[in-house]
This record gives structure tokens, sequence and C-alpha cells, in this order.
């Protein structure tokens, strides 16, 4: 079996259509995106078209799409840019426990700044609970930035109830999507959101690219300062092919959202059934009905995530434990502890995302890897008794 591919939440490769789109950009239409003759002219329609494309994917006009580098950048901007600009208003600003870092580490840099954060609990699933939502919500608040769905166990937030009390509350809404993007149908109308992140190498684009959505009429700060493009809002040559990738990633996912969705499905729900059944001692975390239609997370108790991902990647597949983002840390995951997943259990967790590519068979043939692993770590685990089969507790 050729090796498998299961972790497509940190990153997809590029499709065949989004690269042969991009191509033309690196060579014959080089120019730069903001020059005047004709080599920048036909740089700027591709960025155009890109643009359209992502207004088109996520409901909204062209003029509310803005490039950046990364989703990390988008966030960044979305929540720095909020709180420099709306500080006379107030300092308050609410985000949830298991947000990206690049969001959690914004919000921290701020209160170093004299911001005030709140950081709201969730429950055992991974959602935002709407009560404490509720008590938080300040006079003071203007920014409140919490995820369509999370990135380590695929939990979908209760967003249009979310939008409601924010609006409610008349503060600014920002929704870090870069997971939900290309997975489910992300509608800026639809979640009420004002500002909305999005991140190209999620959905089969390219990696250093991004989309901040700023909804017309909200004035938010710049974060990066230079020449006049993106409206004069993100100074920085415009990375034309990328933009170009962005774009047809973009047009692509939406197409291909049903199929992607059904296809995607049917592998998690055959791969959650057959390691509930036969593995013992594992723990699903994240929701079971809101959830990403190619997110797996499981805890298995007594073992190290890590030691599974490294056989795993002896056997062929590659999963993720804890964070992607962060991985390389043996630090258990804030979004686990965050959902009140027990710390030992937390460390044996690993994620499986999958994608198009994939299928039964490889589903299949990992879940008998897994099972080899998961036993064979467990006869070697200092944290239980092996009997005859069986798991003791010690
Ligand atoms: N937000 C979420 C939920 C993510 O999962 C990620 C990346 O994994 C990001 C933001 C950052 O996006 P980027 O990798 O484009 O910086």
């Amino acid at each position: 079996m050729d090796r498998i591919y299961f972790d497509h939440a940190a990153t997809t490769p590029v499709s065949k259509n989004v690269l042969e789109k991009m191509m033309p950009y690196f060579t014959d239409m080089f120019g730069n995106a903001h020059s005047q003759h004709t080599f920048g002219r036909s740089s700027i329609k591709g960025v155009d078209l890109a643009r359209s494309q992502v207004a088109k994917a996520i409901n909204c006009l062209p003029n509310e799409v803005y490039f950046t580098g990364s989703g990390t950048e988008a966030n960044n901007w979305a929540i720095k840019g909020t709180a420099w600009a709306k500080q006379s208003k107030g300092k308050h600003i609410i985000t949830s426990a298991i947000e990206h870092p690049s969001v959690l580490n914004s919000c921290s840099w701020l209160k170093k700044q004299g911001f005030e954060v709140t950081i709201l609990p969730v429950d055992r699933d991974g959602k935002v609970l709407l009560e404490e939502l509720k008590k938080a919500l300040r006079k003071d608040t203007i920014l409140v930035s919490i995820m369509l769905a999370n990135n380590e166990v695929g939990t979908i937030q209760p967003y249009k109830e979310i939008a409601k009390l924010v609006k409610a509350n008349d503060s600014i809404f920002h929704v870090d999507a870069v997971q939900a993007v290309g997975s489910i149908k992300v509608d800026v109308k639809d979640i009420g959101c004002d500002l909305l992140t999005l991140s190209a190498h999620k959905f089969y684009g390219p990696k250093g690219v991004g989309a901040l959505y700023i909804r017309n009429g909200l004035k938010i700060d710049k974060l990066i300062i230079g020449g006049g493009q993106e409206r004069a809002m993100r100074g920085g040559t415009t990375n034309t092919p990328a933009v170009v990738g962005l774009g047809q990633a973009i047009e692509d996912a939406v197409n291909n959202l049903e199929v992607y969705s059904e296809h995607c499905m049917k592998l998690r729900d055959r791969f959650i059934e057959r390691v509930e059944k036969e593995i013992p001692n594992v723990k699903l975390n994240g929701s079971r009905t809101d959830r990403l239609p190619n997110n797996a997370n499981f805890s298995f108790e007594y073992i190290e995530g890590e030691s599974i991902l490294y056989r795993l990647d002896l056997a062929g597949i590659a999963v993720s434990s804890g964070s992607a983002c962060s991985s390389g840390s043996l630090e258990p995951s804030h979004v686990l502890l965050a959902m009140g997943v027990d710390i030992v259990l937390g460390h044996g967790s690993i994620r499986f995302s999958f994608g198009m590519s994939n299928t039964m068979e490889q589903i299949d043939y990992a879940v008998d890897k897994l099972k080899e692993t998961i036993d064979f770590l467990r006869k070697m685990s200092p944290l239980f008794n092996w009997k005859e089969g069986e798991i003791q507790n010690v």
C-alpha cells in the first residue's frame, strides 16, 4: 500500500487544476499586479478574478475581500486591526479557549497593550457556552472572535446563536473559518459575521496565502503598512500566483462541496465505527453531530500520542497528535484540556483528517495498523496490565 495521508487538517496538496491555473503567473504573466503596463494588467486580471471567486464562494462583494500572506496574518489583522480602530469605544475582547494560537496569542499580545480579554469556556464537545458568552458581553466589548470549526476536534460552533448575541450587543464578530472553508458551506451573510478568515492551503490551494473578509462599512486599522496594495489596506507586492491559486481552489471547493462532504463523511463514519468497535478504551473527542465531515479525533487510554504517530508513520500512515500547527511540543492540547479531557488522555490523542484522495481501502488498512499499534504500545505501557487481551487499570 502506498503512503496514506490522513492529515488534511494540517494542509492539503495543491490540486492539479489549481496548479495549472497558477503556473502562467510565475513565468509569462509575471508582472507586478500594480504596474500600469500590459504585464501588470494581465497580472491584475488574475487577482481580480480570484477576488470575485472568493466573494462568490463566501457570498460577499469582491471589494470586501482582502488577500493576506496566511490565515495567521488574517487573524492577527482582524483582531489587532479591530482593537486599534475601536479602542475609543472600549477595550474588551472576547474569544474562546479552543481558538487557534494565531487568535489566542493575538489576544494575549493585546492584553499586554492594555486591552482586557475574556476567554470563554467550552463544553465537552468543544462548543462555546452561550450562557457564558451572554454573561461576558459588556458595553465596552468591541470584538468577539470565535472560530467556525475547530482544527483539532472538528466541532462546528453554534455560530448563528453566537452572532445573534454579539450583534445584539453591538460588538464586532470575527470568525476564523480556516478549517471550515472547503469542508462545509461558509456564507458570511448566513453566519452574520463582520470579519472572516480563510486560508488556501486547507482546501487544495497553495500555502502562504489567505484572505480576510471585511464587511463594507466596517473600518479596521491596517496590520501591514506599506504601499497601496489591497486598496491601501495591506502593503506588500501581491503574490499573484498564490492569489490566483486561492481563487481557483475556493471555486473548485464550493463546486465540489457535496461530493467532498459525502465522500469524507463515509470514510470518517466507517473509521469511527471500526475504531470504537475494535479498539478498547478509546474516546472520540468532539461533537458526534456538529462535526467537520473529514475529522476524527481519538484519545487512546494509557499511551502517548507521539508514540502512536511515529509507529503509524513507520507503517506509512500520516496523522497528527495534538494540533499540527503547534506539534513538535509535547504539551497536551489546549483544546482537549479546555474540553475537560483528562490530561493523561489528552496525551494519547490523535487527529485523523481525511480528504478527496483517501479511499475506504485505506481506512480499513489504517484501522488494522492502528489496532496493531495500540496493542503493541499498550503491552509496553507501564500504566496498565495487559492480561489475555484485556486492559485493566492499575
Ligand atoms: N486558524 C485555524 C483554525 C487553523 O487551523 C490554522 C492552521 O492550521 C490557521 C488559523 C492558520 O492558518 P495559516 O496556516 O494559513 O497561517
